[in-house]
């Protein structure tokens, strides 16, 4: 439904890979839709195929200024016309639009509106009743008439909600189409990186790859403390796996660099300099928030010649590249 283009499975070249007979490739997913873009793009597909199947009315999701899910959907619902709502973190920016961020002015072109609202209130997003708490203590930041309409639409449950980054059981089920490409591209995979942020897209990429014994599917966590998420992604694999047997799966916790969207010298050194000589002159362009952090962990794998000979490694580029375009326009 949403993804414009199969992506290449694109070969990356080192010394150190030849001398320890290493193929490593990088999965290109940052190409599958020019806005859609990303692990964000699997993530949506079926939850957005859900809302129009169930008739629903309204989208609600959260994000905060700067967020590729919200980026993403933005972008997806205008396609598919579906009337969403982005309910963003920081309620001073409710008065001060001209200090939007590029993700949010262009997610408001393509028709979203938001409402802005507390941290505090943030932290209450997965409560039962939210909704209610958004619509009265909100409600002067919406037109009387889409007030209304949510109302009417909340009483008569025709919003969708959905989570932070998107992160749900549909979410984790939409990654089948992309482990499925990846095993016509290269059926014999030994290990898989991603970078992960709430673990739907590491759990998808374990419960729907076909088992190989010897392959490990290895989540880099790109915030502090990541531990927490292992219950949750674990949860989301055993609803969610289609074989029997899964493959071996790890959560990196001490790549982080020091928290989220935190960029250590070493990171920045990697992306500068190490990333651009492995991928060649092909201009594969990473951002330090998600990818990059992902593709340093390997590389320091690689470096400690952690992967046995003949291993063949991808790497996905999960996309993210609008957030490294906003960021870098407001510095
Ligand atoms: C959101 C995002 C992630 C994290 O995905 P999760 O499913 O939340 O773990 C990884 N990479 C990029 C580029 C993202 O935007």
């Amino acid at each position: 439904m949403l993804k414009q283009q199969t992506t290449p499975l694109q070969a990356l070249k080192h010394p150190l890979f030849n001398q320890q007979n290493i193929s490593v490739f990088v999965k290109r997913e940052e190409l599958n839709h020019e806005q859609i873009q990303g692990n964000k793009l699997y993530k949506l597909e079926l939850n957005l195929e859900n809302h129009l199947n169930c008739d629903k009315k309204f989208l609600l999701t959260f994000g905060g200024a700067y967020s590729n899910h919200i980026a993403a959907t933005a972008a997806a619902c205008q396609q598919l016309d579906i009337t969403a709502i982005g309910i963003i973190r920081g309620n001073e920016l409710a008065s001060q639009p001209e200090k939007w961020s590029h993700t949010l002015q262009r997610a408001q072109q393509q028709g979203m509106q938001f409402i802005f609202i507390s941290r505090k209130d943030y932290r209450l997003k997965s409560q039962d009743n939210f909704i209610e708490v958004l619509l009265q203590d909100y409600q002067q930041q919406l037109a009387d008439n889409l007030l209304a309409e949510l109302q009417d639409a909340y009483q008569n449950s025709q919003i969708t909600l959905l989570p932070e980054g998107g992160s749900n059981d549909l979410a984790v089920q939409g990654f089948t189409p992309l482990t499925q490409e990846i095993e016509q591209q290269c059926p014999q995979w030994t290990n898989l990186f991603c970078a992960v942020g709430t673990g739907a897209t590491l759990a998808g990429l374990v419960a729907s790859s076909a088992y190989q014994n010897g392959r490990t599917i290895h989540g880099v966590a790109v915030l502090a403390q990541g531990d927490y998420l292992k219950r949750q992604i674990q949860h989301w694999i055993e609803t969610n796996k289609r074989h029997l047997q899964t493959n071996d799966w790890q959560l990196i916790g001490d790549m982080h660099q020091g928290g989220y969207a935190k960029i250590s010298d070493e990171l920045q050194n990697f992306i500068d300099t190490t990333w651009q000589e492995i991928q060649d002159d092909s201009e594969i362009k990473i951002e330090p928030v998600y990818s990059g952090k992902a593709f340093f962990a390997f590389w320091q794998k690689v470096q400690r010649q952690e992967f046995p000979s003949g291993s063949k490694i991808i790497l996905l580029h999960s996309g993210g590249l609008q957030g490294l375009a906003a960021n870098l326009s407001e510095k």
